[in-house]
């Protein structure tokens, strides 16, 4: 069709709806309504189109997915078309029951996020009582139903002190991954940066506990990390580049190259069932808006790097520099660079504590 390569993963937001209120959720500012969701038959034809297309991952996520009474179905559907199925939730809502209805379905992943270590903190960030205990003992259930299992600890200031407990938990939960996250600042973790922004000094003794624990747990842990960017010198390879690697889709059925890809002025995004999955994806005006490296300004466009990290963030460069275009200012070659990084530590010592919790 054309020298575009097929999307890898598609990344279904079945609902915003959600129990919890995690201050840094990426999902937007004006949240979806239960009204605005689409059916069942809606995600079944989504599903069959993203295989003909070649994708071979999907994510169940949202909001909370499992707030859908047809999750299992729709897992039993992608994994018939081939695809491997991976549920990302807070895990509050799931039995052991539920569990294993997706098991049979076909489900061969899950992800679940923890807000900390320790029960009351990790339950006042996420806004919801009991939660912590929950969510360890669905994890228990997703192991010994055979499940994969990744652990999601979303760090900021406020629980970074818990990280080597964190990791811990994630040892003796016998997660297969542990992800290490860094808030990302979009939707609700922009609008909370205040009270998430860690010290300089908390970055610094994360890199090295992520480091020196890597090394002591080798391969019976993988541990990924996603840095803070505002104290990274390099920009992420944001969604592994524009339009490259992943669709996302939005609960009322808008095609997404990526889950904040709507604070973008100007764009316009299709939607599934309207608009066929591949004609968005290989020709839709939003996906090949800043898709490889022609739409790039200076420094990037002579940048040697500009086909690695594809000039950062789009949605970052908007929120920072005010242009979706411009390079994302984490990179030590902006010339926003040290401005953003006097703000972040500005920031972090500020004194913010109270979230601003997200409700639909
Ligand atoms: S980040 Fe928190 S509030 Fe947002 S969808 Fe996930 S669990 Fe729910
Ligand atoms: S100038 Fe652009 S392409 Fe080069 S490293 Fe920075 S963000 Fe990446």
């Amino acid at each position: 069709m054309s020298a575009i390569a097929a999307p890898f993963a598609l990344m279904a937001e079945l609902t915003h709806r959600c129990p919890l209120q995690c201050p840094y959720c990426s999902n937007p500012l004006e949240l979806l309504k239960a009204g605005a969701e689409r059916d069942t038959a809606f995600w079944m034809a989504v599903i069959d189109e993203a295989a003909a297309m070649g994708v071979l991952q999907i994510h169940f996520s949202g909001g909370e997915p499992t707030l859908r009474g047809d999750l299992a179905a729709l897992i039993a559907h992608a994994t018939a078309k081939g695809l491997y199925a991976n549920l990302i939730t807070s895990a509050v809502l799931l039995d052991e029951a539920r569990l294993r209805m997706l098991e049979a379905a076909g489900l061969a992943h899950v992800q679940i996020s923890f807000q900390g270590a320790a029960a009351a903190k990790a339950d006042r960030i996420g806004n919801f009582r009991g939660g912590h205990e929950k969510k360890i003992s669905v994890a228990r259930l997703v192991t010994a139903l055979g499940m994969s299992l990744t652990v999601n600890a979303v760090v900021h200031r406020q629980n970074l002190a818990e990280l080597p407990a964190m990791i811990d938990l994630a040892v003796a939960l016998e997660a297969d991954r542990l992800e290490v996250a860094h808030v990302q600042y979009h939707g609700w973790g922009l609008r909370n940066r205040a009270a998430l922004m860690p010290t300089r000094e908390q970055f610094a003794a994360a890199d090295a506990i992520v480091a020196e624990r890597r090394a002591a747990l080798g391969a019976r842990l993988a541990i990924d990390y996603v840095v803070p960017d505002y104290y990274a010198q390099a920009p992420k390879t944001c969604m592994g580049g524009w339009g490259q690697k992943t669709l996302n889709i939005a609960p009322d059925g808008r095609v997404l190259p990526c889950h904040a890809a709507e604070t973008i002025p100007g764009l316009v995004f299709e939607r599934a069932g309207e608009t066929a999955l591949a004609e968005i994806w290989y020709r839709g005006a939003a996906f090949n808006a800043f898709r490889g490296t022609a739409w790039m300004q200076e420094p990037c466009s002579s940048c040697a790097l500009k086909a690695v990290d594809f000039g950062g963030c789009r949605c970052q460069a908007l929120a920072l520099a005010g242009d979706a275009s411009a390079t994302d200012p984490v990179c030590h070659l902006s010339p926003l660079h040290e401005e953003i990084l006097e703000m972040a530590e500005g920031e972090s010592r500020a004194g913010v504590e109270e979230f601003v919790y997200r409700r639909v």
